[in-house]
């Protein structure tokens, strides 16, 4: 084995949002760090909506004054119920303003945030990052051996960030469990003819939601969840015909729309680990856990993971990744994940089912809450969480 060349606080698995975030974090946090995080390409239609405690997250990090001109504020909500079934919900919109905030949070390019959060990494001077990919994660009674591009590096804590199919979390023998649903999202971007004024439009259908969501500009990123066969069959139309059809299911709130981006799939799938610290090994992101792309929950989730590893490393300074730390790791995010992981799961499946007391559940709850005031400003406050 190649000889040691250097040995960190923290050791970070990954660089995708959650990946330079951690190590970012860590650094903040006053702990030496290094990132391994080899070059990423992201499809040009592939936003993330973050809401405000990630933007507040982001600010921290010094990151979000470069990525503020990418980002489109996303000011309203609107929920369309596009079924054809015999109950729905009738059309409700909600403002960020009804509870006295300016937005619910902003939209942003996956691109541009890890080209944001990379430049921010390399301007930070405590912070080694290293473009090989992890090859091996030895975790070991005082350290963790990690190997990439022949060399070797030891951290006291190392951080799984490396996405769904996390070597990092494999060595730290947490296992996950993993579903998958009948429906894949095609992701795109498209100019509009009418402005979107900073209003998101999901439309609900009974094979997924349809959402239209804010780019800067006249722009919107189209997120289309539907059965597999439907979105390859979206793939292949022509740009224009492409651009139509969109317009068409969008009702044409936002007049005729033009392809501005290649459109892309993604198979939807779900997975949540068993537990998120072992063995000197913590998880964040989609190392942790991933959800169907509905009600823009796994992005934010991630960064709240990083946020709480952040208090763990300053009241853990001494061994970052002792067995304590662990602990307290996996107690402030249990909760958290878990239920945002059910929540999500039984919106899509509340969507998918024909079963009819769920589908009058849903249709009336969602007319219950945006008519109730104190429920209505309540769903607001949470970003329309669930
Ligand atoms: C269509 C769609 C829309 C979405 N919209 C939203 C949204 O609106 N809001 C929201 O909050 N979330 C959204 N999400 C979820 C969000 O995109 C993900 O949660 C987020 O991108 C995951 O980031 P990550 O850093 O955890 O993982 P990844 O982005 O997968 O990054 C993992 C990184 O680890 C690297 N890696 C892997 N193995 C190794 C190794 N051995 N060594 C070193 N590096 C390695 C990979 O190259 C990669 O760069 C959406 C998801 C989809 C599919």
């Amino acid at each position: 084995m190649a000889s040691t060349v250097g040995r960190f606080d923290v050791a970070v698995v990954g660089g995708g949002a959650a990946g330079f975030a951690a190590a970012l974090a860590a650094v903040k946090a006053g702990r030496s760090a290094i990132l391994f995080a080899p070059p990423a390409r992201f499809p040009p239609g592939r936003t993330a909506a973050l809401l405000g405690g990630s933007i507040d997250f982001l600010s921290d990090l010094d990151v979000w004054p470069t990525l503020k001109e990418h980002a489109a504020p996303i000011t309203g909500i609107r929920l369309i119920d596009a079924t054809s079934r015999l109950i729905r919900a009738p059309e409700a919109t909600f403002f960020a303003t009804e509870v006295g905030r300016p937005v619910f949070g902003f939209n942003i390019p996956n691109g541009d945030l890890v080209d944001a959060l990379k430049q921010r990494a390399e301007a930070t001077p405590d912070l080694t990052v290293v473009a090989a990919p992890v090859e091996r994660v030895v975790p070991r009674e005082e350290d963790v051996l990690i190997a990439a591009g022949e060399k070797c590096y030891t951290a006291r804590l190392a951080v799984a960030a490396d996405g769904a199919r996390s070597l990092a979390r494999d060595a730290a023998g947490i296992r996950v469990k993993t579903w998958s649903y009948p429906q894949a999202a095609l992701v795109a971007t498209l100019g509009v003819q009418f402005p979107h004024q900073g209003v998101s439009t999901e439309f609900h259908t009974e094979r997924g939601p349809f959402t239209l969501v804010p780019m800067p500009g006249d722009r919107v990123s189209l997120v289309w969840v539907d059965r597999p066969v439907e979105t390859e069959r979206a793939l292949s139309l022509a740009p224009d015909d492409f651009a139509r059809e969109v317009e068409t299911r969008a009702r044409s709130i936002h007049g005729a729309m033009r392809l501005d981006s290649k459109p892309a799939v993604f198979p939807l799938s779900a997975s949540l680990a068993m537990c998120f610290a072992a063995r000197r090994i913590v998880l964040v992101g989609e190392a942790a856990h991933v959800f169907p792309p509905i009600g823009a929950q796994g992005l934010n989730l991630g960064f709240r993971d990083v946020v709480a590893l952040g208090h763990v490393l300053v009241r853990h300074a001494a061994d970052p990744g002792s067995p304590s730390a662990l602990r307290a790791y996996h107690t402030a995010r249990q909760a958290d994940v878990r239920t945002r992981t059910l929540a999500v799961d039984l919106l899509n499946r509340s969507l998918l089912t024909a079963f009819l007391p769920v589908q009058v559940a849903r249709g009336v709850g969602i007319a219950v809450a945006s008519s109730v005031p104190p429920l209505r400003k309540a769903l607001i406050r949470r970003g329309l969480a669930i």
